[in-house]
């Protein structure tokens, strides 16, 4: 996923109870920024500014310590500032990359968050997580006494929140003074006359606000994951034809591979055995040959189709392991490529990616070179 990324750390955490301002506290080991920087820079944020308060230069080094692609900037007197000041350490990215704003107090953050945030921007100004409100709400009044509020069409919003940054930041060259300090990046969207789009918001995106949220937020961090493995196979037969198309990649060759979408065994048995890991049937079932829809198809829909049936669980994929079997195309100069462009589909760092190659000693239908195989396993994590 390409998108660039805030991450406001300056605030003064002035109702989060005694010691070090939150974003240097630590929880389940880590400090609270590392949380929500490790996250997005696996999401594939890049540039990602961490927005600190002046005098935390060495906070931040010590917290980010070993993580690659952060830098900091000095934040200002309100949250409205230190956004701005983000930002302007992003003047030299294209006007529409997508910026995520996101709060250092809500650890959680997954890729699954960022994907949908970043597939409600194609059809808004901005797109932000949001929780339905589910209790009854009410209102006081000076004499303390209270009343019901209806709570009809509210939502609690949540960040990350997504825009464009030619969006924010015209969005935020227009904020009058006059309307004091916006309580959020939407809000100043929304008044530029934006349109927001909300996205499903998770309890787990809360805000560490209050000392007794630090110990709801332990409880979350370990949260109990459970690991599981699942794997795949898939054979095409050769046929007439000039190359073929393996972890989608094309590979030149005397002979194709037959089959209805484009024959990719190595992202068939992928597809299957991440399918196979979360117990969701297989590639047939949800992508059938009877349906001309996936004729010719690139395999690489199917691969993305499984990843986000694993994050629709909130889960995610660990690491994956593809062996392709054949006596000929020779795949060996092929297979740093492979590794890339399933690395590229997958949004996972190369080095939980594997693709190896081997023969069957001239032996059975691979060894005839009536056609290839593939197998494969796929590690995931999901919410036990
Ligand atoms: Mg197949």
């Amino acid at each position: 996923m390409h998108f660039s990324a805030v991450i406001v750390a300056a605030g003064a955490s002035s109702r989060a109870g005694e010691g070090p301002r939150k974003p240097w506290r630590r929880v389940a080991g880590r400090t609270v920024v590392r949380w929500s920087t490790e996250a997005l820079l696996a999401a594939g944020a890049a540039p990602l500014v961490v927005v600190i308060a002046e005098g935390d230069e060495a906070n931040a080094a010590e917290a980010l310590a070993g993580l690659d692609g952060w830098t900091t900037v000095v934040g200002g007197a309100v949250r409205a500032q230190s956004v701005q000041n983000g930002l302007a350490a992003l003047q030299h990215q294209p006007d529409d990359l997508p910026v995520l704003i996101h709060d250092a107090a809500r650890l959680f953050v997954t890729e699954a968050h960022v994907r949908a945030l970043l597939d409600a921007l194609d059809g808004a100004e901005g797109a932000l997580p949001a929780l339905p409100v589910a209790d009854t709400l009410k209102r006081t009044d000076a004499s303390g006494a209270a009343t019901t509020t209806p709570r009809e069409g509210l939502h609690r919003a949540q960040t990350p929140q997504a825009f464009r940054l030619s969006v924010l930041r015209r969005a935020y060259a227009a904020w009058p003074a006059e309307a004091g300090e916006p309580t959020d990046d939407a809000q100043v969207v929304e008044r530029a006359g934006g349109r927001v789009a909300l996205v499903p918001g998770d309890p787990r995106l809360m805000k560490l606000t209050y000392p007794e949220d630090f110990a709801m937020a332990e409880m979350l961090a370990q949260a109990p994951m459970l690991t599981r493995v699942g794997q795949g196979f898939d054979a095409h037969r050769f046929g007439p034809g000039d190359g073929v198309t393996l972890c989608g990649v094309w590979i030149a060759h005397d002979h194709s591979l037959i089959g209805h979408s484009d024959a990719d065994a190595g992202l068939h048995a992928l597809t299957d055995a991440m399918l196979g890991a979360i117990g969701d049937g297989d590639i047939g079932e949800h992508f059938p040959p009877s349906n001309p829809r996936w004729k010719g198809a690139d395999s690489g829909v199917f691969l993305r189709h499984a990843l986000e049936l694993i994050q629709a669980r909130g889960g995610r994929l660990i690491n994956v392991d593809v062996t392709l079997i054949c006596e000929r195309p020779k795949l060996s100069s092929h297979r740093a490529a492979m590794r890339e462009r399933l690395a590229a589909l997958l949004d996972l760092p190369i080095d939980r990616v594997s693709v190896k190659a081997t023969t069957t000693e001239a032996m059975g239908f691979t060894g005839r070179q009536e056609g290839l195989a593939a197998q494969a396993l796929a590690v995931v994590q999901v919410p036990a």
